[in-house]
């Protein structure tokens, strides 16, 4: 295992620097170890640059949307602006909305709500619990796993060409957190257009690592989550296409979601909602969370995704070579060895309890890494050929040493690694 302690302490030099690279670590052998975070994929460590960023803005915090004061209206520009700066980093249309939410769940669970009546939904089977469970009270879909990116288009196809007359929606993930590997979003959209069906892009693992340009993929919308971006400030984000959003019930009934609220003559309440993003953003914006987010993707969209993508093959490499050396090491694809990835690798060591070697690597090595399903259960089964044993939404379940693995390892990893 000693080769993810070497990968992450390669001396090539790191894109975008990050917090905690000092952070040294208590070992059950006795003596301390400088931390190794290989656990991007869960959440990453703020980007220096952010943290600089929110501690330069936190003495003039004050409300969004809500005070004559200067802090509450350099507040509120600050917060409007992060809306801009997302807009750019995710290249969105004339027209679109970014409405800032708590985290890609949520973004999912807003489009969720804002489906037009009879909306039949497809989504792979493969997908991470956000974006396979959020569909359940619509006429949902599940498409099996593909075993290749053709496969993946053929079965969408199909599946459409066989679906009602109506609104549609596909869900896609970019990049899966699991195997790491890139789907075939672009032609998945011109399927689904194709077929008269709109799609949502799950950028959650794919922003970190590549630029996401919703004209260029032709998505309809896109999530993500600050905390997997450098900017682990509790926002979020959906960006897309606002008829659909605007139509809409609020996904909170609140303040800022309100235009206008009377009461009626017969005791009730009129309320008139706003059009824009704040329709879904009732209750007081998490304003820091926001600029976090904007500072993320400037300090992304300055560096450049090139240098980032290099290391990161790098270390995938250095990685997966390492893995190769140790006989019983199994990494899971779906797509195959070759697949195109972001640093995103889970494997199991056959015989061995994944929980217990991620618990050693973190007591014996200081390497911090996931294990378990990683809330992905359908795709962890299919990859594993066997019935994962499951202890929790997302926990790590137990096999005695020497049993088939019943779980995995996930290494992770991103800028600042
Ligand atoms: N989608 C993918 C592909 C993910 O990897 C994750 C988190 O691991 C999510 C969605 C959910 O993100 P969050 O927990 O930030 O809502």
């Amino acid at each position: 295992m000693s080769v993810l302690t070497a990968a992450a302490a390669s001396s090539v030099r790191t894109p975008l620097p990050v917090l905690g690279r000092d952070v040294t670590v208590p070992l059950v052998t006795g003596g301390e170890v400088t931390y190794a975070a290989l656990d991007y994929a869960a959440s990453a460590p703020a980007l220096q640059r952010v943290w600089d960023d929110v501690a330069a803005y936190a003495p003039y915090y004050g409300s969004v949307h809500r005070g004559a004061g200067y802090l509450s209206q350099l507040s509120t520009d600050l917060f409007e602006k992060a809306r801009t700066t997302v807009a750019e980093f995710l290249d969105c249309r004339d027209g679109d909305q970014v409405v800032f939410t708590r985290s890609t769940t949520d973004s999912l669970n807003l489009l969720a709500a804002a489906l037009p009546a009879g909306c039949q939904v497809f989504v792979f089977e493969t997908e991470h619990h956000a974006s396979l469970l959020p569909w359940r009270n619509a006429d949902v879909t599940y498409l099996d796993a593909p075993r290749t990116p053709e496969q993946a288009v053929a079965t969408l196809e199909r599946a459409l060409a066989e679906r009602e007359q109506g609104p549609a929606l596909v869900c896609v993930t970019g990049a899966s957190n699991v195997t790491g590997e890139l789907w075939p979003v672009r032609e998945l959209s011109a399927a689904a257009h194709a077929h008269g069906a709109r799609i949502v892009l799950d950028a959650a693992q794919l922003a970190p690592h590549h630029p996401v340009s919703v004209r260029e993929l032709d998505v309809d919308w896109v999530a993500f989550s600050g905390h997997k971006l450098y900017a682990p400030f509790g926002t979020g984000v959906l960006a897309g296409r606002a008829d659909w959003l605007r139509a809409a019930e609020p996904y909170l009934a609140g303040g800022g979601a309100s235009r206008k609220v009377a009461r009626r003559a017969d005791g009730g309440v009129d309320v008139e909602w706003h059009d824009s993003a704040a329709r879904h953003e009732a209750g007081s914006p998490n304003v820091i969370g926001a600029h976090a987010v904007a500072s993320a993707c400037k300090a992304l969209a300055e560096e450049g995704f090139d240098r980032l993508v290099a290391r990161e093959r790098y270390l995938i490499r250095k990685v997966r070579e390492g893995l190769a050396e140790v006989p019983e090491v199994r990494v899971l694809s779906l797509f195959g060895d070759d697949a195109p990835r972001v640093g995103v690798i889970s494997f199991v060591v056959e015989g061995w309890n994944s929980s217990h070697l991620a618990a050693a690597l973190s007591a014996e090595y200081g390497i911090g890494v996931r294990d378990g399903l990683f809330c992905a259960h359908p795709l962890v089964r299919t990859l594993l050929g066997s019935e994962p044993q499951i202890q929790g939404e997302c926990g790590a379940p137990e096999a005695a040493p020497g049993e088939k693995s019943l779980n995995a390892i996930r290494v992770s990893f991103g800028a600042g690694t």
